[in-house]
């Protein structure tokens, strides 16, 4: 395809506003466009190479100014096309607004203008442009990008720069891309829709769609080495997840970044949430899977970095990892990251994305013999709390709720994967009362009875809370709480009141378990709070417009 008839399309699509008219006109376009099809689905939407691909341009404002001011003549400067762009706001508009063609120097053909570049060339060029590396590569991208400009008419020119710096900006997104390869090769949308998530490769399905169809499209599957998008989370509740679902599968949530990880049965790559290829910059967590994988698969989990008594350490320092280009090995040395796979996408030859997440966790327990995340399946707040108190002890961020009858679907945030919402509000209430542990913890105060305040000396009840506290947290309370005890009755003691909680919760309901005629739904133990005495409690009446949600 020419790629000026590609940029009048292009024209017509930005010029044009209702959704449905702009499939039907990138329908037409894809349909039209031969063998170049693959890079016309990439190209429309801004995109040189397929997402899976790590390869990029590496070409700034500042080189995509330069090239368009050389192709525009001597008297023009870089710093002249970057004023105009930062008044025009589009690099497009103004590329589009200069004469190119009459330039001397590589690309440039005898002051005759433009002279039929095709996609296929624009392409090609923009590899090889990308392929420039070592000393020299700066003047060789300009150099190339020089050539491209100058053979370029004005409409052309304003779509490769647009493309050049990912910002086609004519209104065509990942769905009217699907929507418009399924109407111009007449295959069932879902069908597209599966092929992208597996191949994340918009030119390879359009090409499929056209010469295979439905079949080929089906025929479509992961592939060890391509990367797929992530599967996401939303934000939830214990209380959604245990309506939602019969059981729930616990999974610690590890505090670190994304890692997809590829392994073919002998060499493994890594990449990042936006599938970038972070393989080199892990060099201990290749080695972990070379050492504890099986068999070729596709796993999914998080990259933690840890201090040398194995404890996690925040998030920015995998992230500080990630970026890191040089000297791999002395970074190693200071800080070490360990891998959590939490999920198991292709087993030996076998795709498991449509396999539910039970099945997937037993696959990926049995083939990684090592740092399989931690997971548990509850049905009841308890349950659940206490897998989180465990997970919170270990010093991770938290959990993951997940329906274990789910599929695994790339790319997408669904209510199958519930990240427990942190509490919004906390309240600090008085310690009215506790009941002595048993077992192990029959020495410690435990399970203790919170109260609002109701009037100066008037306390309430509003729940009891005895999940988030860990065993040292227990020794330090009994020893705080003890001298307090008024009344023992069997293992139930009351409390002279004096000491304030922080507590978090899920939600605030009536009830007439509780003298304050409300209760906490989940309540967590995040503290005591020193600073306060039983006189800076939070009331009943603060309660009361909490459960209005006012
Ligand atoms: P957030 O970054 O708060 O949106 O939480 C979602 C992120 O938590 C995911 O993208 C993962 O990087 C991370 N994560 C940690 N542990 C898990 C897990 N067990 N399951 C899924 N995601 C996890």
């Amino acid at each position: 395809m020419e790629f000026a008839a590609f940029a009048e399309r292009a024209a017509e699509i930005e010029a044009t506003a209702a959704d449905l008219e702009i499939v039907s006109l990138v329908r037409d376009l894809f349909a039209d466009a031969d063998d170049d099809l693959d890079t016309v689905a990439r190209f429309v939407q801004g995109r040189v190479f397929p997402a899976h691909e790590s390869t990029t341009l590496d070409v700034g404002p500042n080189l995509c100014y330069e090239a368009i001011a050389r192709a525009a003549g001597h008297n023009v400067a870089a710093d002249d096309v970057e004023d105009r762009v930062a008044g025009v706001g589009d690099v497009g508009d103004v590329a589009a607004d200069y004469d190119f063609g009459g330039q001397q120097g590589l690309g440039a053909f005898a002051g005759d203008g433009p002279d039929g570049l095709t996609v296929g060339e624009v392409e090609s060029e923009l590899r090889a442009l990308a392929a420039a590396a070592g000393s020299g590569s700066r003047d060789r991208k300009l150099d190339l990008l020089f050539g491209l400009f100058n053979r370029c008419s004005p409409p052309e020119a304003r779509y490769l720069a647009r493309i050049v710096l990912s910002e086609m900006r004519i209104g065509v997104g990942e769905g009217t891309v699907r929507d418009a390869v399924a109407e111009a090769f007449d295959v069932p949308v879902a069908a597209v829709e599966r092929a992208l998530q597996v191949t994340n490769d918009y030119g390879l399905v359009a090409t499929v769609a056209r010469d295979e169809g439905e079949a080929g499209l089906g025929d479509l599957n992961l592939e060890v080495g391509r990367p797929v998008q992530a599967m996401l989370a939303q934000a939830g509740t214990v209380a959604d997840a245990i309506e939602a679902w019969e059981t729930v599968a616990v999974e610690t949530k590890y505090d670190g970044a994304r890692v997809q990880v590829h392994y073919d049965g002998d060499e493994v790559a890594l990449f990042s949430r936006n599938m970038e290829d972070v393989t080199d910059p892990l060099p201990e967590v290749v080695d972990f899977v070379d050492e504890h994988l099986s068999v070729p698969a596709i796993l999914d989990g998080e990259v933690v970095a840890v201090d040398d008594d194995g404890e996690p350490l925040p998030f920015q320092e995998v992230l500080r990892r990630f970026r890191r280009k040089h000297d791999v090995a002395k970074a190693r040395e200071d800080v070490e990251v360990r891998l959590w796979a939490f999920d198991c996408l292709h087993a030996d030859g076998e795709d498991l994305l449509d396999a539910p997440l039970r099945d997937r966790h037993d696959r990926l327990s049995s083939i990684l013999d090592a740092r399989v995340a931690t997971v548990a399946t509850a049905a009841d707040p308890d349950g659940i709390a206490d897998i989180e108190t465990r997970a919170l002890e270990a010093g991770h961020e938290g959990i993951m709720l997940k329906d274990p009858d789910s599929t695994y679907s790339p790319g997408r945030r669904g209510k199958e994967w519930l990240k427990r919402k942190p509490d919004v509000e906390t309240l600090d209430l008085v310690v009215t009362g506790a009941e002595w542990g048993e077992g192990r913890r029959a020495e410690f105060l435990g399970t203790f009875e919170l109260s609002v305040r109701a009037g100066p000396d008037d306390f309430e009840t509003i729940g009891k809370v005895a999940t988030g506290i860990t065993d040292e947290e227990l020794a330090e309370l009994t020893e705080l709480l003890e001298p307090r005890i008024r009344v023992e009755d069997g293992k139930a003691v009351d409390l002279e009141p004096g000491v304030v909680f922080e507590v978090g919760y899920e939600e605030i309901q009536t009830s007439p378990t509780y003298s304050s005629g409300y209760a906490l739904r989940f309540p967590r133990y995040l503290g005591v709070r020193e600073d306060k005495d039983v006189a800076d409690a939070d009331t009943l009446e603060r309660v009361e417009r909490l459960a209005d949600g006012s």
